[in-house]
């Protein structure tokens, strides 16, 4: 039977139904059958504290209710409110802003800023180098927009990031192409939970230094997703300045999101922020995003970007705000150790893991792994090269209890 009746599938393979979706709506359904502790959902990509329920920061809560009809209803400019655009840069870079010039986007979520950067920064049918580790959604959306995802090796044998791996892929892609996006989620990266360090950092800049010879465009998106649920919020700072040692024909762009950092997941606010070596590339990164937001989603939705730009506005509010993010943050790493120490204890390998929402165990058939444990009611996500729990949305308790079950099946 063909693939499609009367929708075109232009190259992309969709499939009948999303798989996390589909292990989510199992679990769900387990839960109403057996009870809530009858059942392990480790699929959830969102923070839920220890009762299950999802965590919303009550000062964030508090600044929602307070808004007027305006504040919500009326459209936004397409590139973002201004006070939204000044507060998201301070938002990403804190106190490590790197010299260069610097632009902000509006955009829905991160996910957005991905989309408008691979529309932009690259050309049709390019590849998109990734880690082989990588949040599947990359592939949607490149593959939306007539592009394929291509991937280094993000891990040495032990442990390490494979810079190696990274400069073979990133030289081979740049001579084959007339440009390239790449994409680098740190930290706390999702599926695994890795963060680059300073010294990762170096050997990335140096790498794109030695492909930017050729003097074709590269763009870096550095996803942050998770950054303010990896640890000290200045610490996971500390790289950003080096991305203003890349040459003129490198531009970094922070995909910048509000779901995590702000618990505002279903609001869809985030930014795409450049680091440019010149005004003109600066200028010229804001008026391509703007277009291709125009000509997708037109204007991001105005709510969260007062709801920021309040935040940013009350230096109060704001600290408020960090400190009782940092309390959930708390819960996060505990999870995260708790699953790391118990997971070394009866021998299960993990990738390196640093903190997040995610910790990937390898294995070779993590269909049938995943099979097995929810015939246990226990539901993980499998990917590729292994299976994915999502500690964020399971108690320690639970997270210490989990790497002996999934280590019966590996
Ligand atoms: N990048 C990664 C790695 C993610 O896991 C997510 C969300 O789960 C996003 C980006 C984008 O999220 P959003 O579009 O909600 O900001």
């Amino acid at each position: 039977m063909a693939e499609y009746i009367l929708a075109r599938g232009n190259g992309r393979h969709i499939p009948q139904e999303d798989k996390i979706f589909g292990i989510s709506n199992r679990a769900k359904a387990a839960i109403a059958k057996y009870g809530k502790d009858a059942v392990v959902n480790g699929t959830i990509g969102s923070l839920l504290d220890d009762d299950g329920e999802l965590v919303v920061l009550k000062s964030v809560d508090e600044v929602f209710k307070h808004l007027s009809p305006k504040d919500y209803a009326e459209y936004a400019p397409i590139g973002g409110i201004k006070p939204f655009r000044d507060s998201v840069k301070k938002a990403a870079f804190g106190n490590h802003v790197p010299d260069g010039y610097i632009e902000a986007v509006a955009t829905p979520g991160g996910t957005g800023s991905l989309r408008n950067v691979i529309s932009n920064y690259s050309d049709g049918g390019d590849k998109v180098l990734t880690s082989d580790w990588h949040w599947a959604p990359y592939n949607t959306i490149a593959a939306e927009i007539g592009r394929s995802i291509d991937t280094f090796c993000f891990f040495t044998e032990e442990g390490k990031f494979n810079v190696e791996s990274f400069r073979e892929k990133t030289l081979e892609l740049i001579a084959a192409q007339e440009s390239l996006v790449i994409i680098l989620n740190t930290p706390a990266h999702n599926p695994t939970g890795y963060s680059l360090s300073l010294e990762d950092w170096d050997d990335v800049i140096e790498v794109l230094g030695e492909a930017a010879k050729a003097g074709k465009a590269i763009a870096l998106v550095v996803d942050v997703a998770y950054i303010d649920f990896a640890g000290d919020e200045d610490e996971y700072r500390c790289f950003m300045p080096k991305l203003a040692s890349l040459p003129e024909n490198v531009i970094s762009i922070v995909a910048y999101s509000l779901s995590k950092t702000f618990t505002l997941y279903g609001t869809r606010c985030g930014a795409m922020i450049c680091v440019a070596k010149t005004q003109e590339i600066a200028d010229e990164f804001k008026r391509v995003c703007e277009f291709s937001s125009r000509g997708s989603w037109s204007n991001s939705a105005k709510v969260a970007q007062v709801i920021l730009s309040r935040i940013y506005g009350d230096p109060h509010l704001l600290d408020e705000i960090n400190k009782e993010r940092a309390v959930f943050r708390e819960m996060l790493l505990k999870r995260g150790k708790a699953f790391e120490e118990e997971a070394a204890r009866v021998g299960l390998e993990i990738l390196p893991f640093d903190a997040g929402f995610f910790v990937s165990i390898p294995c070779d058939n993590p269909d049938e792994v995943s099979k097995k444990l929810e015939a246990e009611n226990v539901f993980l996500v499998p990917l590729v090269k292994g299976v994915r729990v999502s500690v964020a949305s399971l108690p320690e308790s639970v997270c210490r209890k989990l790497p002996a079950m999934i280590k019966k099946y590996i």
